[in-house]
């Protein structure tokens, strides 16, 4: 892995101390607005150059998983909206 700014290699990585993603669609069926939402878990790396100081993150999710909830719980406007149609 390269610093996307200066390109060296003294990179090191980590994790925010923030605990665990969790992204919530907007665009569910309506009868979560009133109980638990379905959620999608994000993965966050962070990395820091030792040599210029810039620090960035990777975020990420398992795109399958985040399909198949979506499939199953998303309103009718957001499966048209990304083709999700089974
Ligand atoms: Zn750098």
């Amino acid at each position: 892995m390269n610093c996307i700014q200066c390109q060296s290699t003294r990179i090191v990585t980590g994790a925010l101390n923030e605990g665990v993603g969790l992204f919530i669609p907007d665009e569910i069926k309506k009868i979560f607005l009133s109980v638990k939402a379905p959620y999608i878990q994000i993965d966050k790396q962070f990395s820091i150059c030792l040599d210029c100081g810039f620090a960035w993150s990777k975020v990420y999710t398992d795109l399958e998983k985040a399909k198949s909830i979506l499939l199953r719980w998303g309103n009718e406007n957001l499966l048209k909206r990304l083709n999700l149609k089974e």
